[in-house]
């Protein structure tokens, strides 16, 4: 019934007026329309009348139990798509959730009480996709691909289980061949699928809006991981800001947060964002990216050469470094064309005062060339792949004799 009806709705039964009337809030945001009852009877007879395509159950209630609420829907075969929502403790959840299965109701998700607003938010955001690819707590436990694997659900729950792990890989500097910093790269950690590439969830959690939640994990992960580094040596520590998240002005004061905790000077670390992301709403932008600047955290521009750029706003914007794109980078000693435009983006960095970085250095030939063209900072699989925190550790030890030997660099 509830399928044909165009306009997400979602019902909610709390017997807590403020628990629902926050909830309305929230999905009212993200384009539901949403009615809270705190009785079961007022609740069947919106259920009845109102017809919603989604139900938010809280599990304790005085006058009725939400288990009866289930076994309830389940015989009127209520097709609406359910987060079941308490502050009784996962195990109980868990268990309302199979019991849902049984009475064979869609369940989206349980929601431990007390939730941050951005979990439901991305619970509803999601639950539409869900729900047209058939996901239900009847299918939810046989996940075979990856892509399949990628759900909101599973995301949230990744993070929370740190199955999202940060790796690392060196930055090198061209003129003496040591290693100069590295750049955090995510990788979820699947218990059944295996290793997945960022590629396949950061654009995703970018669009279902758990991109702040995602960032906030790998900065923690990564600035503990660079704390112990960090007082040792004079590296540095990249790491890779989304596009989405150039419009949030708390992200300065997040990041700031981290790096107290984790007692990293911010001058240590490194923002890589894409020259398209840092050119799209340029007066917000300005702003975050000169609040950052102003709290000492250094800004780079990633995947340079391949998007869009204004000149003009380059200059403008207070960018410490540029990073030429490493499809320019990996065929650069086969390519003349690739040759000229490395050549350009250094001449151009240089004289704009950027540190110039390329990535994608995949053999000699190509390390070669960067040094003779002036080039600061290489990074590339011909030094090292991505590596988790302690092979990362083992690397920079071993580093100059083992590694510099083994990839014939000219030593310093
Ligand atoms: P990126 O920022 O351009 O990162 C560089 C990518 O190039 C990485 O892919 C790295 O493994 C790969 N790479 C490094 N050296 C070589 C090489 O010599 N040859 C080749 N062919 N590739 C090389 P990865 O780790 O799969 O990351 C893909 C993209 O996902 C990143 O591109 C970045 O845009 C995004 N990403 C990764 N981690 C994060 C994160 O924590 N937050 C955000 N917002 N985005 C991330
Ligand atoms: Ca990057
Ligand atoms: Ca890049």
């Amino acid at each position: 019934m509830s399928q044909t009806i165009k306009q997400p709705r979602l019902l909610i039964l709390d017997d807590d007026p403020e628990v629902g009337n926050f909830m309305v809030a929230i999905a009212q945001g993200v384009n539901f329309e949403a009615l809270a009852t705190t009785q079961a009877e007022d609740f069947f007879q919106a259920l009845e009348t109102w017809q919603p395509t989604h139900i938010a159950l809280d599990l304790v209630m005085p006058d009725i139990d939400g288990i009866e609420i289930l076994r309830q829907l389940g015989e009127s075969a209520c097709s609406a798509t359910i987060i079941i929502i308490s502050g009784i403790g996962s195990r109980v959840l868990e268990a309302a959730y199979r019991s849902a299965a049984k009475h064979g109701l869609t369940v989206t998700d349980t929601l431990p009480k007390p939730f941050l607003p951005e979990k439901l938010r991305s619970l509803l955001i999601n639950s539409r996709v869900a729900l047209a690819s058939g996901f239900s707590v009847t299918k939810a436990h046989r996940v075979p691909s990856a892509q399949q694997a990628v759900t909101v659900v599973a995301l949230i729950t990744a993070i929370e289980k740190k199955e999202i792990e940060v790796w690392y890989q060196p930055k090198i500097n061209c003129k003496t061949g040591t290693p100069a910093g590295f750049e955090a790269l995510a990788r979820w950690l699947h218990p059944e699928v295996g290793l997945i590439l960022p590629d396949h969830f950061i654009p995703f959690a970018e669009q279902s809006g758990l991109i702040d939640m995602l960032t906030d994990h790998i900065f923690d992960q990564a600035l503990e991981w660079f704390s112990t580094y960090s007082s040792q040596s004079d590296i540095f520590l990249s790491l890779n800001i989304s596009a989405h998240s150039l419009s949030d002005m708390q992200l300065a004061d997040r990041i700031m947060a981290i790096c107290q905790t984790h007692a990293v000077a911010t001058d240590r670390i490194i923002l890589e964002m894409t020259e398209t992301s840092a050119m799209t709403d340029p007066t917000t932008t300005l702003d975050l990216l000169t609040r950052l600047r102003i709290k000492g955290l250094n800004l780079s521009i990633d995947d340079f050469g391949t998007g869009y750029s204004s000149m003009i706003r380059l200059v403008q914007l207070p960018f410490s470094e540029l990073k030429v794109d490493k499809m320019f980078v990996i065929n650069v000693a086969q390519s003349t064309e690739s040759q000229n435009v490395i050549r350009a983006i250094i001449g151009l960095g240089h004289s704009l005062g950027l540190r110039i970085t390329a990535e994608g250095v995949e053999d000699q030939a190509a390390f070669q060339f960067l040094q003779d063209e002036g080039c600061d900072l290489a990074q590339g699989y011909w030094f090292a792949r991505p590596m988790n925190g302690a092979q990362a550790a083992q690397w920079q030890l071993a580093w100059p004799t083992a590694t510099l030997e083994s990839s014939q660099l000219a030593k310093p």
